[in-house]
């Protein structure tokens, strides 16, 4: 490998192709892969990330990152692509391929405990499989190096940058906000009426709305597609074949509705990266937090919003005239945002939904430190739920069993999901600032202008910054629960009837 950026550059870009058909063979087990097929998916799956990882760990590779960093002549996004590549080789060299062997056998056994323990409602039979995962993780974390908080080294794979430091004192005040807010919704003398129940909705006006829906909000159709899934989620080859799945229930047209909108604002960050970073690390969102901002943005803050559906609803009406008889915008709008103190975090309203992951984060940095003997987990868990949200699962399955995370061994990840509703509401507020005509154009339907303002600012930065930084960039403020809770004061005492 010559001293050269286009050597580095064409090893880039090899890199990206092994990564996007890993994405296209990933995405089609998930969609259209026969039940036969999974055994020789799975080894072709690990071919090919074996064969990623011996490019990516590859010596040669480092001498010519360390080579090029060195490099003063590089403009600031080849420096962004060589500062990128260098974390991301440094934490694979870090990890001995023994242990990564080791956390793939301990994720396939703790899946299957996972499952046995969630049919018979019972953690302690997932506890033995859950404290091998941990104990490789901890491993793992010290391998990658950290300073201060274990955590961080688990943290930095998902949300690059992102502290535990920095992260407990926004979560915490989040909890303590929330907490409240939540009491006082559940008294409120004004409660939303659930008008949507044992009606049926047919599944093709379904599919044919949620595509109505993506056009709506500019997701290119020539460049992506939607199909079908369990479990609806988005994955991306290239910016130009970008996959979105949803789920279709005929007893739920919301599920429908909000996993559509939710996986295109997902669709769109990967649609809208820059054509000169594609086949390039920056041609990435960095960081998961960052990613689900867009798709909590265009899922809550826009989709469950009254602008949105006073221009949508009309049509949904007339695409569901008998099962839609009765329900007008106000009460459909309601529905939509009905807050409800629920076991299962999937299910749980805009309100709730961070108490459940602050939960989870509590948790985990008492495991990840091994300050929580693994027997007192279910009891961790079941006090928590009490105190923040006045509930008490009947049963492991319905409260610490609920999530399929730990079992994958994916310690670090819920906080994104928080991360992704703080970024959301402010960069709306940016963005409110930014087209103050935005109210008025939502309610004629017209999403184009938002969508073009997030792809300026956020989606065609790709990879140039932490994502922090990016946030700071555009809304001139970091991390921060203040946009949040306003923003969930004014809908939800607006809705309630009550001043939150
Ligand atoms: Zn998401």
């Amino acid at each position: 490998m010559e001293r050269t950026f286009p050597a580095l550059l064409a090893r880039m870009q090899e890199l990206r192709d092994l990564q996007g058909i890993i994405g296209l063979a990933t995405w089609d087990q998930e969609t259209y892969l026969p039940a036969k097929a999974t055994g020789a998916r799975a080894h072709q799956l690990s071919t090919l990330q074996g064969l990623h990882h011996e490019r990516l760990v590859d010596p040669r590779l480092g001498e010519v990152l360390a080579w090029a960093a060195a490099q003063p002549e590089l403009d600031a996004d080849q420096r962004a692509m060589v500062r990128v590549l260098t974390q991301e080789r440094d934490r694979a060299v870090r990890v001995p391929q023994a242990l990564v062997k080791a956390l793939a056998e301990a994720q396939s056994r703790a899946l299957v405990a996972w499952r046995q323990a969630r049919k018979e409602k019972r953690f302690a039979l997932f506890q033995p499989a859950l404290a091998r995962i941990l104990a490789l993780r901890r491993e793992q974390a010290d391998a990658y190096g950290h300073e201060g908080e274990r955590y961080d080294a688990l943290l930095e794979g998902y949300e690059p940058g992102m502290r535990v430091a920095r992260l407990t004192p926004v979560l915490t005040a989040l909890r303590d906000a929330l907490i409240p807010m939540v009491a006082a919704l559940a008294a409120a003398p004004r409660q939303v009426p659930e008008l949507l129940q044992g009606r049926s909705f047919d599944a093709q006006a379904q599919w044919a709305f949620t595509l109505r829906l993506l056009e709506a909000m500019g997701f290119d159709l020539e460049a992506g597609r939607q199909d079908r899934s369990i479990h609806p989620f988005t994955g991306s080859t290239h910016p130009m074949d970008v996959r979105l799945t949803t789920r279709i229930d005929e007893a739920n047209l919301l599920s429908a509705l909000f996993s559509t909108i939710h996986e295109a604002g997902h669709g769109l960050y990967e649609q809208g990266f820059e054509e000169a970073h594609y086949r390039t690390p920056i041609a990435a969102a960095p960081s998961m937090g960052l990613h689900e901002s867009q798709s909590r943005l265009w899922e809550n803050v826009v989709g469950r919003s009254r602008a949105f559906w006073e221009h949508f609803f009309p049509a949904l009406s007339a695409a569901f005239p008998q099962a839609l008889a009765g329900v007008d915008v106000e009460g459909f709008h309601g529905v939509v945002n009905r807050v409800s103190r629920s076991l299962i975090r999937t299910e749980a309203d805009e309100v709730t939904y961070n108490l459940h992951i602050v939960l989870r984060y509590e948790l985990e940095l008492l495991l990840i430190d091994d300050e929580l003997p693994l027997e007192e987990v279910p009891a961790a868990w079941n006090e928590r739920m009490r105190r923040y949200l006045g509930v008490t699962p009947p049963d492991d399955t319905l409260g610490v069993l609920q999530d399929i995370h730990w079992a994958w061994g994916e310690f670090g990840y819920f906080p994104t999901y928080t991360l992704g509703n703080l970024y959301s509401a402010s960069l709306y507020r940016a963005a409110e600032r930014a087209l103050p005509e935005l109210p008025g154009l939502l309610r004629r339907g017209e999403l184009l202008p938002l969508r073009d303002w997030l792809r300026t600012h956020v989606h065609r930065q790709g990879y140039r910054l932490p994502a922090e930084e990016l946030i700071r960039q555009v809304t001139g403020g970091g991390l921060t629960d203040t946009d949040f809770l306003q923003y969930l004061r004014g809908k939800y005492g607006a809705l309630y009837g009550i001043s939150l």
